[in-house]
């Protein structure tokens, strides 16, 4: 289904902010006044935009600090004032979206396990019902695209323009070197259907672990992201929730000086530089079709052979001789088993869905 959404630029939405990327931080949670304050005190200065800090916690078991709940919001009030920072916090149903406007709360944001829930995006969705402030909706937690698509949707068609996405990766089963895999090409597809949406980058719950805020950062304004939303705390080994992952106001400062952020456009030299590369790769692209189509027709002969001869598609000695031979292959081409093994898989996948189309046509 293709959708448009109704989007204000980011220098409409009423917050400073001059040269990419868009900072948010701030405390995974907002724990006491104390810390809230000293926190966005050693921030300040360090060109953030947005203050955040979570009152109330969707934490995955119980028994855990599930927040302070609204006595926080007086908290980051407090914030705006001492420090001038605009000020952001997690809704998670209606009741938190009145509490934080009530409190003039300057930005909300929609957590990840909240996203994945047409029905609470919906609550706060109408309770967000002619209200100018900007929200920003995190990825649901599963990777699906037109889920978190939906949850845009939601919330711009009550009338929220100063809409963007926060990508904080996707839950998976099993160890993997992050927190939430990143699945880059989830946001990347997400900027291709919404050229104007802010897309902001989480590399905190991605990461899960501060040695890996760096790269995910970096990767992320490689990938030409607008922002990036960074848990920090001003000691982190102590904090009441996501402890591994939060950084202190010095490392904070490290990582953002540590960036590069590399220019979108070019100048008309490196421009037409680009476009002679840009036409290579049409070219190869085209080849690859071309060689694909050829590949395929004979996919199709073979898949009348074994109907001819009753056999079964599946003839899994031959698969495992052209991944094998393949992956072989690549390695000396300086290609990765990962990316030959997807391309094979996908080839074969659909070599096999001709095949069996084709021995069970009913012919007359
Ligand atoms: C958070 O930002 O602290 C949070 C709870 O994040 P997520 O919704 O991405 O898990
Ligand atoms: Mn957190």
């Amino acid at each position: 289904m293709k959708t448009q959404l109704n989007l204000l630029a980011l220098n409409e939405w009423g917050i400073d902010h001059t040269d990419r990327p868009l900072l948010i931080s701030g405390p995974c949670s907002a724990e006491t006044e104390k810390q809230v304050l000293e926190t966005a005190h050693a921030l300040k200065d360090q060109n953030i935009s947005v203050f955040r800090a979570g009152i109330w916690k969707p934490r995955t078991r119980p028994n855990t600090f599930e927040g302070v709940g609204s006595e926080g919001l007086k908290w980051l009030t407090k914030v705006r004032q001492e420090t001038g920072l605009k000020v952001a916090t997690e809704v998670a149903n209606a009741k938190h979206t009145y509490e934080a406007l009530k409190h003039n709360i300057d930005v909300l944001w929609i957590g990840a396990r909240t996203a994945v829930n047409p029905f609470a995006v919906q609550e706060i969705a109408d309770v967000l019902q002619g209200v100018d402030i900007p929200v920003l909706v995190k990825n649901p937690i599963n990777p699906d695209l037109e889920l978190w698509i939906g949850a845009l949707e939601r919330i711009n068609k009550a009338g929220i323009t100063k809409l963007g996405a926060i990508h904080r990766g996707f839950s998976s089963y099993g160890d993997s070197a992050f927190r939430n895999a990143p699945n880059w090409q989830i946001p990347i597809e997400l900027k291709r259907r919404f050229p104007e949406l802010i897309i902001v980058n989480d590399p905190s719950h991605i990461g899960g672990k501060r040695s890996l805020i760096a790269e995910i950062s970096q990767k992320a304004m490689d990938l030409d992201f607008d922002g990036l939303m960074v848990e920090v705390h001003p000691d982190p080994d102590n904090a009441w929730s996501d402890a591994a992952q939060q950084l202190n106001p010095f490392q904070f400062d490290e990582l953002i000086k540590s960036l590069i952020i590399r220019s979108k456009g070019s100048t008309k030299q490196t421009h037409s530089r680009l476009s002679e590369l840009r036409k290579k790769i049409d070219h190869f692209d085209h080849e690859l079709m071309e060689l694909l189509e050829a590949r395929m027709k004979v996919a199709g002969e073979i898949g009348e052979f074994k109907r001819d001869n009753n056999m079964v598609v599946l003839q899994n000695n031959r698969w495992n001789e052209v991944i094998e031979q393949s992956i072989t292959l690549g390695n000396t081409k300086g290609l990765s088993p990962d990316l030959i093994s997807k391309i094979f898989k996908a080839i074969h996948q659909e070599s096999i869905n001709r095949q069996t189309d084709i021995i069970n046509k009913i012919t007359v």
